[in-house]
């Protein structure tokens, strides 16, 4: 009886040593394994601040530490990258506006002459590949020396930016509007065939004449303006032509009373 007394404690004295091992192991080693295991879950879905806290003095306290650093090696690692990118963002803004502000011309914002013949030359190209139509404005300010010896240079400059914004006004903002030299203007007109451009032409002149200008004189002005209109065609079938054409038909304008429209090859 004593004997299986004796035994039955003895088992229960290893039960409850075993019990309280796993106990030990259980705090000293399940419980930080698994902080560290929530801890690198929450670092893989992007919580960079994630960090571990292991007091236990031993290797698990060193894998907490290595972890933590870890961490902290990403969390700067990424605010690195993310300069960057910001940085890389802000000078191709700076890039785009720095390259619009080359094409423009200082004075009206209209598209500059060497802007203007890369635009011509590109719509040319892919008017010919497409088999679209493609028409060309050449429009010059009609006395506009009168302005300049009248009123002075200041009041002219005045003149040439009221003409710009009303051209600008009156075309499409797919349409490419130019200041081609002193007080001359161009107007690509992509997709638009004779007949069309002749209208817009129209358009532009009658709106010119009809915009009352300030110009500092005792009395606000109004200006015409002449248009030569030409359209890509088998007879004018490069850029070149296409400006020749519209010059050629704006001198005719001038020629025939100023403050009207002409369409190459027309008489
Ligand atoms: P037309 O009807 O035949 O076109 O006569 P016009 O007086 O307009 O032509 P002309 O070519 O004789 O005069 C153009 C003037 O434009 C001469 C020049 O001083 C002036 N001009 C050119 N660029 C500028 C500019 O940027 N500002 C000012 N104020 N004047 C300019
Ligand atoms: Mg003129
Ligand atoms: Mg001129």
């Amino acid at each position: 009886m004593a004997t299986i007394f004796y035994i039955v404690l003895g088992l229960g004295a290893f039960a409850a040593i075993l019990l309280a091992n796993g106990l030990t192991i259980w705090r000293l080693v399940a419980v930080p394994l698994h902080r560290v295991e929530v801890a690198a879950r929450s670092l893989a879905v992007g919580n960079l601040e994630t960090r571990v806290e292991i007091n236990s003095r031993d290797e698990l306290q060193l894998l907490g530490e290595s972890f933590n650093h870890m961490a902290a090696q990403l969390s700067k690692i990424y605010l690195t990258l993310e300069r960057l990118v910001d940085e890389n963002l802000s000078m191709e803004a700076e890039r785009r506006q720095l390259k619009e502000a080359v094409a423009r011309d200082g004075l009206t914002g209209l598209y500059n002459h060497c802007h203007f013949r890369e635009w011509l030359r590109a719509e040319t190209a892919r008017s010919l590949r497409e088999g679209s139509p493609l028409s060309l404005l050449m429009a010059d300010i009609d006395r506009f020396k009168h302005y300049n010896d009248s009123y002075g240079h200041l009041a002219g400059d005045k003149v040439l930016t009221s003409v710009a914004r009303v051209i600008k006004d009156a075309v499409r903002v797919s349409d490419i509007a130019a200041r081609y030299g002193g007080e001359e203007f161009a107007v690509i007109l992509p997709n638009t065939d004779s007949a069309a451009a002749l209208a817009t032409a129209e358009r532009i002149r009658l709106m010119v004449e009809r915009t009352s200008m300030d110009i500092g004189a005792t009395a606000p002005v109004h200006v015409t303006i002449s248009i030569g209109v030409a359209s890509l065609s088998s007879q004018y079938a490069d850029e070149e032509f296409l400006i020749q054409a519209a010059d050629a038909a704006l001198y005719a304008a001038k020629k025939a009373g100023r403050n009207r429209v002409a369409v190459a090859g027309q008489r």
